[in-house]
């Protein structure tokens, strides 16, 4: 189950050229590579987390009908404080690789989210990343993420415009286009090498496809296409039982109130690690709770102990293997 590689990217040899070629270091971002892929495989955490997941809010302006949250509500929802923000940021920057906003919610529901983008100028990571539905996405919020250097946004565009606008609604497909169009064009205009624009797209036939890239090819740098995961709480659940998850080797969590879910995936706290507002990352990274978790998937239990594991997305037989 490759749980890291459930997409098909479909950029041309030149856009992978220029992504290659922009990395803020070749040879840290080459070390990322192996840590990322090779230490899962003996199961060893590295003394930090290769990556970190930051959640700027749980909110989101969407009601999408394939998303967990049209399942079961997220309670307490809202949007991570800057001092808590400028905690994490001071204990990590330097020591994890790469961080990403993404969570259970759209990063720019954050009324301060360019201020949140101006805290990181300058900030020594590998890589800083962001996906986005892109709908929210004003003029200072685009010019806030072209000064702080983010490397990589990624835009969540399903399908065509058919599917985009009854998934996506009520986003119109036309303004969408207009706002990546708007911003890859700004981005030029600066001079700006980054942020990377990335399209990412549910799978679709092979026709739709060659129209897709018609469109979105000129006004990006790279396109994916994701193989579908049912997250209904009714769709068939039979889990790869002798199954250690990379992720909890991998990457960590927080969401916006300081706590640190086991991963991604743990959208409703079913097995919490820690609190970054009484503990730090390297506590909760390296802490007994992660420990004990970590030997559970090793022993193949996962599924046994972790609710938020046995019902993983993921990891559902047939679902994410391509
Ligand atoms: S819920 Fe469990 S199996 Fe799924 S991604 Fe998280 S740790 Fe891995």
């Amino acid at each position: 189950m490759k749980i890291n590689h459930d997409f098909i990217r479909k950029s041309s040899f030149q856009k992978d050229l220029y992504r290659w070629r922009n990395q803020r270091s070749i040879l840290g971002y080459a070390r990322n590579r192996f840590n990322w892929h090779v230490l899962p495989r003996i199961y060893f955490a590295p003394a930090y987390p290769n990556h970190m997941d930051i959640e700027l809010s749980s909110r989101c302006n969407l009601k999408c009908p394939m998303c967990f949250r049209e399942h079961r509500e997220i309670p307490n929802q809202n949007s991570m404080s800057f001092d808590l923000f400028k905690r994490i940021i001071g204990e990590i920057e330097g020591k994890v690789y790469s961080i990403k906003f993404t969570g259970r919610g759209e990063p720019v529901m954050h009324r301060g989210f360019s201020k949140f983008m101006d805290h990181l100028k300058g900030k020594s990571f590998g890589e800083v990343a962001m996906i986005t539905n892109g709908q929210l996405l004003s003029e200072d919020k685009m010019q806030s993420m072209i000064d702080c250097a983010m490397d990589t946004v990624s835009f969540s565009i399903d399908g065509l415009k058919e599917d985009y606008e009854r998934i996506r609604a009520p986003g119109k497909y036309e303004d969408i286009i207009e706002r990546v169009a708007y911003f890859h064009a700004m981005r030029n205009r600066a001079g700006a090498k980054k942020p990377i624009i990335r399209i990412q797209s549910v799978m679709i036939n092979e026709t739709e496809q060659r129209e897709f890239l018609n469109i979105w090819e000129p006004i990006s740098d790279d396109i994916f296409f994701l193989h579908f995961k049912n997250y209904s709480a009714d769709a068939p659940n039979i889990q790869k039982r002798k199954y250690a998850c990379p992720m909890p080797v991998q990457r960590l969590m927080v969401h916006w109130n300081g706590t640190v879910p086991m991963c991604i995936n743990d959208e409703y706290e079913d097995a919490v690690m820690g609190d970054l507002n009484s503990q730090t990352v390297v506590d909760i990274w390296r802490g007994e709770t992660f420990r004990q978790a970590r030997k559970t998937h090793m022993r193949g239990e996962r599924t046994l102990a972790f609710k938020n594991c046995a019902k993983c997305p993921l990891t559902r037989e047939g679902h994410g293997d391509g």
